[in-house]
């Protein structure tokens, strides 16, 4: 479904992607680990092309994504159609702060002309069942919980049908308690076959749901592999140290 091939991306000096390749495969959990700063985090930006690479390409559903079909760069419509595809939920949930959830989920199929406005409700009333918030449609962000919030992120993102998921640390912004609750709706997205890349420093999550782990460290993909092949470290003194550090 994803596939980045030869990924670079510098601030000024810096380096932060350093020729990553990526696979994403569908109904695969991908999660993407590793120390701060190693460019997890640019580089799921960088699918949904909220960072253009310097060098690279990243392709979904086999379209080139920042190109149009003839190769000329895609502008801005273009790359909006083609994020349409690749739904994103960030670690700061970026709710629409005067719109109910219902509002926040039905926003984007409706703008977009995707569906009517009544299926459109009907849509997104389905949506924020499945993520357990049914009875919270007509509230407004501020009257919910961190974890709630994050729900509907993941419900509005859901609403545009994407053929990819992305997640861009979604728990950390939430206080302890509230983790668990949106890893659950993660977990059934997984168990119901979604495409999911999967950016987290939650360890037992990776363990429970990805079906293929990457590791990065300064910008590179030091290892890849099947969950139990990364967390035994395998002798890579980098790995070790991380799991050491994150328990
Ligand atoms: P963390 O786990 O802490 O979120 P990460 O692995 O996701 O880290 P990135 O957020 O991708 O890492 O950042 C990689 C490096 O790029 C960091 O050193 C960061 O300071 C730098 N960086 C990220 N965005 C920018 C930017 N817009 N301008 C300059 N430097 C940046």
């Amino acid at each position: 479904v994803v596939s980045a091939e030869g990924i670079h991306k510098s601030y000024g000096p810096v380096t932060v992607l350093d020729g990553v390749d990526l696979q994403v495969h569908r109904g695969e959990v991908v999660a993407i680990i590793g120390p701060s700063g190693s460019g997890k985090t640019t580089l799921a930006r960088t699918l949904n092309w909220l960072e253009k690479p310097d060098r690279g390409t990243v392709s979904v559903d086999g379209e080139r994504v920042g190109l149009r079909a003839d190769g000329g760069f895609a502008g801005d419509r273009d790359i909006a159609r083609q994020r349409r595809h690749i739904g994103m939920v960030f670690q700061r949930f970026n709710l629409f702060p005067h719109k109910t959830a219902l509002q926040n989920v039905t926003l984007a199929p409706t703008y977009l002309r995707l569906t009517d406005r009544a299926t459109a409700q009907t849509q997104a009333r389905e949506l924020l069942t499945q993520v357990g918030l049914g009875p919270y449609a007509d509230r407004y962000p501020h009257q919910l919980s961190g974890g709630q919030q994050q729900r509907v992120a993941i419900a509005r993102a859901l609403a545009l049908r994407p053929s990819v998921m992305l997640f861009d640390e979604p728990t950390s912004a939430l206080d302890p308690e509230l983790v668990g609750e949106v890893l659950a709706v993660i977990k059934n997205l997984a168990a119901g076959g979604m495409t999911m890349v999967v950016v987290t420093h939650e360890m037992r999550f990776v363990r429970e749901v990805a079906d293929w782990v990457v590791f990065m460290d300064a910008g590179k993909v030091l290892r890849q592999g099947l969950p139990e092949d990364i967390f035994s470290g395998g002798a890579e003194p980098r790995i070790e140290r991380f799991f050491a550090n994150v328990g």
